[in-house]
């Protein structure tokens, strides 16, 4: 209801105010950047993509369920890496954290300066070979130049990128400045990183460093048509959002299906689901994703729908309500920047297909703003959902801090980003799902999430899905963002 009297309010706002707030649209240019692309650097992608197919087919699997003994791919992983970038194994100090995470330590010249973190994950998701044009751990490399196979997107082709760019450096006798940590955690996939990113952590906490930054994956260069953004658009994570689970249970009269009473567990449950995606919680504006709607307004313009989202994002501080409308409606990503997400993804009923189960439930994943708590996730559900459905935590993580994007390292991100591609706005946003940056909060606020490849829907749809790929277009962008921006953040 005070939506609904919001949105008509901003409503009667619009239909009074329009023509300054066309004007206030019409006025708001993009800020002048004084960066220009920097020369292509000399790389050899066929051989960047070599090492990514040999990488893939190394099934590093995250050691949970089924996979739980798949320890040797761990340690081929690790003696691969020692064999393929000799430089970086050469200077640097390796530790193996806790049986299979990593972190190298590169020595700075300038010890007066904080260290650089970045961060990626070794491990990935079981990959069925079902619907796949090439075997999942084939690393196939096809004519038309894409690296087939699971983690050759999430996040092999991340880390390789970075190894690359670090290898060329210190074997062309570069060095750095500023003291570089390479982290990379076993077990970000099954959403818990407890073995991996946390003791990598409390390794560094042990040896009492601060750091300047910490850069992630999550964020990527995306089309910005879809936001109504005629170029490519950087988003760079400089939060995440909180995830947790949570249990629905039913219990009712169970018992033998030829003499059904309804109502039923299952039904009342069912219907609980459903009335939970019909009321999700509140939207709201977080401080950061204002700026993420500042930054887009700038940019928006060269068709109609680029239009409409210029007048609205350049007034969202005139009609909040009304953005936020259009928010919830434009595509779930953008209903997800402004509101705490639910989504049933398990469901437990009777274990015979001839029984009514005396009890059914359900598990909601969901993903909090940074602005929520998990308190105000369990009372809005038991408000709408009443007492007869049970409402238990299974697990809870909450957001993180948002990201200072007035501070040096973010700027040097930026510069790095347009400095590295052709035709492109760069903005700061709330990343919706998780990574293993959330545990480096001791270390910095200044954590980063950015992935410097460009992918569309579809390529989108491929992460964690059948056919993933990376071209090798991106493995070329991938290593000469890493060299710019380590030139530029650590040097
Ligand atoms: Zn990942």
């Amino acid at each position: 209801m005070k939506t609904f009297f919001g949105v008509l309010w901003d409503f009667l706002v619009l239909l009074i105010t329009w023509p300054i707030l066309l004007i206030r649209a019409l006025c708001n240019k993009p800020d002048k950047k004084d960066f220009a692309v920097v020369e292509e650097p000399e790389i050899d992608v066929d051989t960047i993509a070599q090492h990514l197919s040999e990488a893939v087919q190394i099934p590093t699997v995250s050691m949970v369920e089924e996979f739980v003994d798949n320890k040797q791919a761990f340690y081929d992983l690790h003696a691969w890496l020692e064999k393929t970038y000799p430089e970086i194994h050469k200077v640097a100090e390796k530790n193996v954290i806790n049986g299979f995470s990593l972190c190298y330590y590169i020595k700075g010249t300038d010890p007066s300066l904080k260290p650089g973190i970045f961060l990626s994950h070794q491990d990935v998701v079981p990959a069925p070979a079902d619907g796949w044009d090439y075997p999942p751990f084939s690393g196939k490399i096809t004519e038309d130049g894409f690296i087939y196979g699971r983690g050759s997107q999430d996040m092999k082709s991340h880390m390789i990128c970075l190894l690359e760019a670090i290898e060329k450096k210190l074997k062309e006798g570069g060095s750095y400045k500023r003291d570089i940590y390479l982290c990379f955690g076993h077990d970000e996939e099954p959403g818990t990183s407890f073995e991996g990113a946390k003791y990598i952590c409390q390794f560094l906490q042990n040896r009492g460093i601060k750091a300047e930054f910490v850069i992630d994956e999550g964020g990527a260069v995306v089309d910005g048509r879809m936001l109504g953004v005629p170029h490519s658009l950087a988003l760079i994570g400089a939060t995440e959002k909180g995830n947790g689970d949570l249990e629905l249970k039913v219990e009712r009269f169970g018992g033998h299906a030829s003499n059904p009473k309804p109502p039923t567990a299952d039904a009342v449950l069912g219907k609980a689901i459903y009335k939970l995606e019909k009321s999700p919680m509140p939207s709201k504006w977080t401080n950061l994703t204002k700026v993420t709607a500042k930054e887009l307004a700038k940019n928006c313009g060269g068709s109609a729908l680029g239009g409409v989202f210029k007048f609205a994002l350049t007034n969202r501080d005139v009609l909040p309500h009304l953005v936020k409308f259009v928010f919830t409606l434009a595509s779930p990503m953008t209903n997800a920047l402004v509101r705490t997400t639910f989504a049933t993804t398990m469901l437990w009923g009777a274990k015979a297909r001839n029984v009514i189960p005396g009890e059914a439930r359900a598990n909601i994943n969901y993903r909090m703003l940074t602005t929520d708590c998990y308190e105000d996730v369990e009372k809005h559900i038991k408000k709408k959902l009443g007492p007869e459905v049970q409402v238990t935590s299974i697990a809870n993580s909450p957001s993180s801090p948002e990201a200072d994007v007035t501070a040096q390292a973010y700027k040097n991100l930026e510069k790095s980003i347009y400095e590295s591609f052709d035709d492109i706005v760069v903005a700061p946003y709330m990343f919706i799902a998780a990574s293993d940056a959330r545990f480096y909060y001791p270390l910095t606020n200044d954590i980063f999430r950015f992935d410097p490849f460009l992918y569309d829907l579809e390529d989108q749809r491929r992460i964690h899905g059948i056919n993933e790929r990376c071209s090798k277009d991106n493995l070329r962008r991938g290593t000469k963002f890493f060299i710019v921006c380590l030139e530029n953040m650590c040097n």
